[in-house]
């Protein structure tokens, strides 16, 4: 019987989710299919009663509902709980005809994961002097990495509503050292740091002319600059870092990886890789 997957959003129409995990079943033979739902604030704790309901296998989520899913999950794994979101669910994995009390519903987020397994790949050390810009839901993931993946790291905020910030920082001192820097003084932080990252939309379409930095020489050889935003895939921040000699690493990477994570989550296999990172690109035209 065929498995029902999705990804819930509102709106989701441009999705490379749906593309991506489709492609992975088919290269891994599994009888499911993932679909996008557009789901208003209103009626998401409906629709996830409702495909629990049905016996579907999983869902990521997307925004806005990541909150809210979070409270709707019974239970939580650590980097949900770290995250203070979920963006996927696991709902049924039992078959058909077997005991639905067997379920185990959980709440999960592989953002943590897939961006950290993004960065780790360009690292050429554990990372000493992190700076991440902004301080939203992309920026709490990558705090979760840190505080589980590498807790020695010194962690500079930076956002332009210190306020905000000094709210997300809060939920993470108990793990990691994490320093506020305001907006004007994220240039001098930045050079200080050898891991940067962009969890800001500052360069995506369609403001792909600007970047979260204006002073590229704070950008050097021997840093890690990691761009979360993915669309263009080569945006003004990354084209700043290779004039600079920095490694560079773009915001494809983690929405493959995230996505990785989540498919193996859900089947417990390992999830096809490179199949699911050429779908995700041909399906946003890369
Ligand atoms: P979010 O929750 O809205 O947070 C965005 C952060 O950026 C906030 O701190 C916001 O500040 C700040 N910001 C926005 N515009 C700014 C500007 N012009 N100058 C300075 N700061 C600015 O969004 P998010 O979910 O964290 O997503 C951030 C980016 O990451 C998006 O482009 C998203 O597509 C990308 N992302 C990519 C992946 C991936 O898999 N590659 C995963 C998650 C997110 P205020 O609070 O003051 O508005």
């Amino acid at each position: 019987m065929k498995r029902v997957y999705g990804l819930l959003g509102w709106p989701v129409a441009h999705s490379a989710s749906p593309a991506m995990m489709n492609a992975a079943f088919a290269e891994l033979g599994i009888d499911a299919v993932y679909l996008a739902f557009a789901v208003p604030p209103a009626n998401l704790q409906a629709a996830l009663d409702g495909l629990l309901a049905l016996g579907a296998g999983g869902v990521n989520i997307t925004i806005p509902h990541k909150l809210g899913a979070y409270q709707w999950a019974p239970r939580h794994s650590d980097e949900a709980r770290l995250a203070g979101a979920v963006n996927t669910l696991r709902l049924h994995p039992y078959s058909d005809g077997e005991d639905p009390e067997a379920a185990d519903v959980m709440g999960h987020n592989t953002d943590v994961a897939g961006w950290w397994t993004s960065l780790r790949t360009a690292l050429p050390r554990m990372p000493k002097r992190v700076v991440i810009l902004g301080a939203g839901g992309a920026a709490r993931a990558a705090l979760a990495g840190l505080a589980l993946y590498a807790p020695t790291a010194e962690v500079g905020l930076a956002a332009r509503n210190l306020e905000k910030a000094a709210e997300t920082a809060a939920s993470f001192q108990e793990y990691i050292s994490v320093n506020l820097v305001s907006w004007r003084e994220r240039e001098q932080a930045v050079a200080a740091a050898d891991v940067v990252v962009n969890a800001t939309p500052m360069g995506m379409w369609p403001q792909d002319d600007t970047s979260p930095i204006d002073d590229e020489t704070c950008l050097h050889p021997g840093q890690v600059v990691q761009d979360m935003v993915y669309r263009p895939l080569e945006t003004r921040l990354l084209q700043q870092a290779a004039r600079r000699g920095a490694e560079r690493v773009d915001g494809l990477d983690m929405l493959v990886r995230q996505g990785v994570e989540a498919l193996e989550f859900w089947l417990g296999v390992s999830a096809p890789v490179e199949v699911m990172r050429q779908a995700a690109r041909a399906s946003l035209g890369l």
